[in-house]
This record gives C-alpha cells, sequence and structure tokens, in this order.
C-alpha cells in the first residue's frame, strides 16, 4: 500500500471525511508515547494517498487538554506524512474575520500550560526554530483553494492557543485583542511545534465559529451557537481539503523537511539506546545507527 502523503487532522465537527475520499484501510497505530486519539482512515483523494485523524477521537471523547498531540503527530510520521493539515474551530478576535470566515494563520502563540510539547528529552536535546511555524507552500495552496471553494478566507494572522475547556473571561479576551490576536483555538499547540519536530509541513484551516466574548455586541458564546456555525463550515473545509489534496506539489521545496538538520545538540554517542530507538523515525536520518 502506498504511503500516505497528506495528513488531515479533523477537529470539532470533522470526525470523517464525507465525500471525495476512498476509504481503503482503518489502522490502529501505536507509538511510544501512547495511543493517538483514534485509528487512523488511510485512503485516496483526488488520487492522492491520505491519512485522516479525528483529533478529539470519533464521538469527540477528548478535550483539548487530553489529546496526545504526540501520539497523533508521531502516528502521522511514521505512516510517511509530509503535509500536515489542521483543520481547527476557532473563535474570532478581529471584527472583520465573521463567524464562518476561514483564517489561514501564519503565526502562533502558545498559551497552553499543561501539555507535553516535545517528542526530544530522555539523553536527546534539539532546539528546534519556531520563527515561522506554518509551512509556506502549504499555507498558500491552502489559502488559495479554500478561496476557490467559496469561502471568506484571510490569509494570515495570529492563532492563539489557550488550554481550555473553558472560554476565556471578558477581561482575558481583551487582553488577547491588544495583543492584536487573530483568532483563538485550544488546539493547534503543541501540534504545530511536534509537526515542526517531525519535518512534517504543518498549515491550519481555521474555521470561525463565534466571536469571543470581547464582541459586547454579540450574545456570549455558548456551545449551541458554536455548533450550529461549526456545521456550516465543515462542508466547505472537507470541499477544500479535496482541492487540497489535487494539487500538492511532489518534491517539498520548502524549509520544514531539513528543520532537525541544525537542531540536534546532544553527541551522537551519549545519547541513551532506549532514547534512539523512540526518537528514530525523527532522526535516523541525521543520526545513523543500527
Ligand atoms: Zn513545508
Amino acid at each position: 500500500m502506498e504511503k500516505p502523503v497528506l495528513g488531515i487532522i479533523g477537529g470539532s465537527g470533522l470526525y470523517q471525511m464525507e465525500e471525495g475520499l476512498e476509504i481503503l484501510e482503518e489502522v490502529t497505530v501505536e507509538t511510544p508515547f501512547g495511543p493517538p486519539s483514534d485509528s487512523l482512515i488511510l485512503g485516496k483523494m483526488e488520487g492522492l494517498p491520505v491519512a485522516f485523524l479525528a483529533r478529539h477521537g470519533k464521538g469527540h471523547r477528548i478535550m483539548p487538554s487530553e489529546i496526545n498531540y504526540r501520539a497523533n503527530v508521531y502516528a502521522m510520521k511514521v505512516l510517511g506524512v509530509q503535509w500536515l493539515l489542521s483543520i481547527s474551530a476557532v473563535g474570532s478576535m478581529k471584527e472583520e474575520i465573521e463567524p464562518g470566515h476561514m483564517v489561514v494563520p501564519h503565526q502562533f502563540i502558545d498559551w497552553t500550560r499543561k501539555r507535553a510539547s516535545t517528542f526530544f528529552g530522555d539523553g536527546l536535546v534539539a532546539h528546534v526554530s519556531m520563527a515561522d511555524p506554518v509551512c509556506p507552500v502549504l499555507a498558500k495552496i491552502l489559502a488559495e483553494e479554500a478561496r476557490r471553494a467559496g469561502a471568506t478566507v484571510h490569509e494570515g494572522g495570529v492563532y492563539l492557543c489557550m488550554e481550555g475547556p473553558q472560554f476565556s473571561t471578558r477581561a482575558e479576551s481583551l487582553l488577547y485583542r491588544s495583543w492584536d490576536i487573530s483568532v483563538i483555538g485550544m488546539t493547534n499547540m503543541p501540534e504545530a511545534k511536534l509537526a515542526r519536530e517531525a519535518e512534517i509541513c504543518y498549515a491550519t484551516l481555521a474555521m470561525a465559529t463565534d466571536y469571543d466574548c470581547w464582541h459586547q455586541a454579540e450574545e456570549d458564546v455558548t456551545v449551541e451557537m458554536v455548533i450550529q456555525t461549526l456545521k456550516r463550515n465543515v462542508e466547505t473545509a472537507q470541499a477544500v481539503v479535496r482541492r487540497v489534496a489535487a494539487r500538492l506539489p511532489v518534491e517539498r521545496g520548502c524549509p520544514c523537511p531539513k528543520a532537525l538538520e541544525n537542531a540536534l545538540i546532544t553527541q551522537e554517542e551519549a545519547i541513551p539506546h532506549e532514547t534512539y530507538r523512540r526518537l528514530k523515525p525523527l532522526v535516523g536520518k541525521y543520526i545513523p545507527r543500527s
């Protein structure tokens, strides 16, 4: 079976690809970091081998703080995924980003507090650059195809990732506004950091479901409001994913596949065997060991 090239992590509202995905196999992937959110669906989309994972598990059982981000990204890596598309519901922090609009962020702020956010440690130290956390090639294709699919698209913007599961207080929301945040969500960190460590290209299609509570003219955010807009957004998102699958380049010309090239600090002979074994899918090409 062909290795999946494109990975899709579906967030709130997107637990399966309803159209355009020819399902070939459902696989349970074991990782050294524990189990991913669910089994992964392998199939073909527009002829491209893809892997789909429901971030919160089927039936939405796992809250943002409980998601095993390391297992999710590691599973994508060992399957062979090179491009990772994150489909994520977000709150809008700007008047012009209306509920129903889509944002392709170019930056993240990690405001999470209790999540394992690196594959490294236990005797192997690495410091990857997160200066530009989003793959420029994937983000560009994503924004263009979202527009072609009929969405109102904001290209670029800052996604602040909060811990949740509660939404922001009004004071917090106003603070984030003063930081010029575009959208707020609960899941893209540490996902983006882990994708970078795994040298996987990462970009997010952020679907605005509501104005966060800073927006005084609106009613305060309720789960019901969020879910209604979410349903409308999810249909568009699936069309966008199909379009992206149809035009991904064969070779990656971006810097993402070399993220670890100058990031591994530990002397080779000092790396414990067990740690090496666990991280071999990530570091094996730089540190060959039998
Ligand atoms: Zn890239």
